[in-house]
């Protein structure tokens, strides 16, 4: 049962919110707080979204805030789903508030770069919100992807020390103990303002729940105004585009510059990562409505279906294509691997099939691929090999919550069968120590 949940501020994210709950409310430890919000111990607090909230606390919170308004307004929610397909948008909205799953299954989340890892803040919002609420807190708008100044004071964000992503330990870190003073910088760059103040009119303008216009039309609409495009419609100029972006957003100083691959994959494959359909819809020059509220004909957006019948004019440069995946490839193997990936911190199996998924590649592709197929081949393992490290992950979970614990919640978290456990002892030993697979090995006896 929730005691007392406090106002949410503007913009505010429920991570946020949750973690003044557990300030004001008097819960004497993280985990008391958790308990009282959260189904089971094995949840974590989700920092762009809402988490698996226990039913009595989904029912409370509905009342006082609708829960799709929350996921709509107080969540990463307008980032994430931006552009995904209509359908996948209403289902996204449905799980984030009423049934969590994996984000992962509703849209892409690219891993982070440089200056996207920790919660942001504006040294100036925080003295506002002081001023005005008594205390400060963690703004959606400043943990936008590749947002690197406050819209409202034009000023440099500062990082804080948490990361942005769900972590495996159980903290609410409330932006009134993770902000510090700090020296306030100012932009004078008119055109990363510019840059920002679009990323930022984006992720605020309404979601469109009634046109499904998928996002390579509507980008091919802006090409199609530009040398990127033959006027013939038939070709584009892919490479020519990439390079182009590239310099321009290196010269501003850009985190995460979207690399010929990404923009392939959201020219042709609708691929639907904000960050990188801002950075070309922005180079392009389409106004912020043209991709929040899309007006096209049923004729351009056919002619842009054409487009993909056509062979593209220049055959795929697999030396180039390799090189600019492999770093991708390699952080999301490892990411997958270690569980980093995963909302939940669960370390997963490499397959040959989530790869080819993840890269966007077509049977035996990797083979022209040797850099990655490397990288691929580095993380391969055996089922049994990848239970022994997921069993070893949840017993380490579980023990680091304090409580007591069973075999049965080791399945639960790990999801591996007891069936299946004698398969995973020769791997055991080659992760843990022998301490450790006795611990384990007890339980299972039990
Ligand atoms: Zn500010």
């Amino acid at each position: 049962m929730i005691a007392y949940l406090p106002t949410i501020y503007p913009d505010e994210l429920v991570y946020s919110w949750f973690c003044r709950y557990y300030v004001h409310s008097g819960c004497f430890s993280h985990k008391m707080a958790l308990q009282e919000l959260y189904c089971k111990r094995s949840d974590n607090p989700s920092k762009e979204f809402i988490g698996n909230l226990n039913p009595e606390a989904r029912e409370q919170i509905d009342k006082m805030y609708p829960l799709d308004k929350l996921v709509l307004d107080h969540t990463m929610y307008p980032q994430y789903a931006r552009f995904i397909p209509l359908e996948r948008k209403k289902t996204a909205l449905y799980h984030l508030g009423h049934d969590p799953c994996d984000i992962h299954h509703l849209f892409p989340v690219l891993p982070r770069g440089e200056g996207e890892r920790y919660l942001r803040f504006c040294p100036l919002c925080v003295r506002e919100d002081r001023d005005i609420y008594g205390e400060a807190y963690w703004h959606r708008r400043h943990q936008i992807r590749n947002m690197r100044i406050c819209t409202k004071h034009k000023c440099m964000l500062m990082e804080s020390s948490v990361p942005a992503k769900s972590e495996q330990s159980f903290t609410f870190c409330p932006a009134e103990n993770y902000t510090y003073n700090s020296d306030v910088v100012y932009e004078n760059d008119s055109l990363m303002i510019r840059f920002v103040e679009y990323l930022d009119s984006i992720f605020d303008a309404p979601m469109d729940f009634d046109n499904d216009i998928s996002i390579s039309s509507i980008l091919y609409d802006g090409m199609s105004r530009t040398k990127y495009l033959k006027p013939s419609g038939r070709s584009r100029y892919t490479k020519m585009l990439a390079d182009d972006m590239n310099e321009f957003y290196r010269g501003m100083g850009i985190c995460s510059i979207a690399s010929m691959y990404q923009i392939q994959r959201a020219l042709l494959e609708g691929g639907a990562d904000f960050s990188v359909i801002c950075q070309i819809a922005f180079f392009l020059g389409m106004k912020p409505e043209e991709l929040t509220a899309p007006s096209l004909t049923v004729e351009q957006i056919n002619r842009e279906k054409d487009s993909h019948y056509m062979k593209d004019a220049a055959p795929v440069d697999w030396e180039l294509l390799d090189m600019e995946t492999a770093p991708v490839l390699e952080k999301f193997a490892k990411d997958v691997y270690d569980g980093t990936a995963s909302e939940s911190g669960r370390p997963e199996r490499v397959s040959e099939k989530l790869v080819y998924r993840e890269m966007n590649l077509l049977g035996h592709q990797l083979e022209n691929m040797p850099r990655c197929k490397a990288i691929f081949e580095r993380y391969t393992e055996s089922y049994p090999e990848s239970w022994a490290r997921k069993i070893i992950w949840a017993y380490k979970k579980l023990k680091e919550s304090g409580e007591v614990f069973y075999w049965s919640d080791i399945r639960k978290i790990s999801g591996v069968k007891k069936k299946n456990f004698q398969l995973t002892i020769p791997y055991l030993t080659k992760y843990t120590d022998a301490d450790m697979v006795g611990q384990i090995m007890a339980l299972v006896i039990e």
